[in-house]
């Protein structure tokens, strides 16, 4: 038996593409868009303005699959994080940030990162395999008609009316690729995802509220200008080559002078006239007052916005986060040499959402164990410390 097709994988010309090979109108590609992400059905049964006979086809060879939920928690603060099963004893996690301005979703890309950054939890579990287009633009067919179907819901009807969503409202209002794996190492699926989240027939977010993270996959930045040019976040945490090619290990192969121009190349193409810069906060590592100021003179020519993240620690990482008061003299430095900067509230810390402690921990995980502790006995933390104080 041939496998059943995946709805959720088509983007808007996919399912053109799709419904032509199934010899039906194309008005029926955005009918079937419409009953799938703006209304959130998955019976095809239910599609009641497709004809009997289409319907039935479709359920005799398609079908929409979100990834399996293996565990849905929630924080005290009300964020909401679903670790999703993935097969083969991997998982990913994607994680709801409620605010009082907006609902945000944090979206994973990868079973794991192969770029393992010393700092990050989904780093040290080693990569497994990309997400299919469906299993990304999935989370938020997932999470949206999930929360919109809840008790006390918070709709945004007023503040982002998008055709197709005047009646029902929508509870995510931003989306994220900031959850596991590098976005840009998934560049088809997370770039045909994301034409979904900005299509009018699906979610109609505007390019402002869709943010793509990379931790500096400089020739897939200039595609990404060209493809889908949503907001921009690089994964910066370190003013020069020296620290960034051990904290980022990608840095070896895309060192700063290249992001950077990669950077300036893209800020024509975004939707805001600024970048964003992310710079992880890690005691006696990256914090000190020279580095802040060093990390001004990086960035003294582009326009940007630096948002600091506290570390969150897990136990692998052997590395702390910066004291509240140096985070703020670091911030401070930024803030007086005329540089935008924000300090990352942490959401989530008491259910491991918050960044980079997602490791989709709960299934066997043993492999992953055994080269963390093979990682460790190559380079000790500590070890690694030290050299980064060279
Ligand atoms: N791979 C992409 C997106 C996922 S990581 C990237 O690296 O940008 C999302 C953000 O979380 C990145 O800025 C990353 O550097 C940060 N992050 C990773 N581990 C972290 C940790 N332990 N504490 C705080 N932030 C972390
Ligand atoms: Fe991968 Fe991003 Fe984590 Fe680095 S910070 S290991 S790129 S997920």
């Amino acid at each position: 038996m041939t496998p059943r097709i995946n709805l959720l994988d088509f983007d808007a010309d996919q399912m053109a593409a799709y419904v032509a090979e199934l010899n039906e109108k194309p008005f029926r590609a955005k009918q079937l868009m419409q009953w799938i992400h703006q209304r959130g059905v998955s019976n095809i049964n239910e599609m009641s303005d497709l004809a009997k006979s289409f319907r039935a086809n479709l359920i005799d060879k398609a079908e929409i699959a979100p990834l399996p939920v293996i565990k849905d928690e929630l924080a005290n603060d009300g964020t909401r994080k679903w670790l999703l099963d993935v097969g083969a004893g991997n998982a990913v996690e994607s994680v709801f940030i409620p605010e009082d301005d907006r609902g945000t979703l944090c979206i994973s890309s990868q079973a794991g990162c192969a770029v393992n950054c010393r700092f990050c939890s989904t780093g040290h579990q080693g990569f497994s395999r990309n997400l299919t287009s469906g299993e990304i633009i999935g989370q938020l067919w997932f999470a949206e008609h999930l929360l919109r179907n809840e008790p006390g819901a918070v709709r945004r009807i007023e503040t982002y009316p998008t055709p197709g969503w005047e009646h029902t409202g929508r509870v995510i209002s931003n989306v994220v690729m900031m959850g596991m794996g590098e976005p840009l190492l998934n560049y088809d699926n997370v770039v045909s995802a994301l034409r979904l989240m900005l299509d009018d027939r699906a979610y109609g977010l505007s390019r402002r509220r869709v943010t793509v993270s990379t931790s500096g996959v400089v020739p897939m930045i200039d595609r990404l200008a060209q493809d889908c040019p949503v907001a921009l976040a690089v994964s910066l945490h370190a003013p020069n080559d020296a620290l960034r090619d051990q904290l980022v290990p990608l840095n070896q192969k895309y060192p700063l002078r290249e992001l950077l121009a990669a950077c300036e190349r893209y800020l024509p193409f975004a939707p805001r006239d600024f970048l964003t810069f992310e710079y992880c906060m890690l005691d006696g590592v990256n914090d000190s007052d020279v580095q802040a100021k060093e990390l001004v003179r990086l960035l003294a020519n582009i326009k940007c916005k630096i948002n600091l993240i506290p570390f969150n620690p897990f136990p692998e990482s052997g590395l702390k986060r910066s004291p509240p008061q140096r985070v703020q003299a670091f911030a401070n430095i930024l803030l007086d040499s005329g540089m935008v900067a924000t300090v990352r509230k942490t959401r989530g810390d008491d259910i491991a959402a918050a960044c980079g402690q997602l490791a989709g921990d709960v299934i066997d995980r043993t492999r992953v164990r055994e080269r963390a502790v093979h990682d460790n006995e190559i380079i000790q933390p500590i070890t690694w410390l030290n050299r980064l104080d060279d």
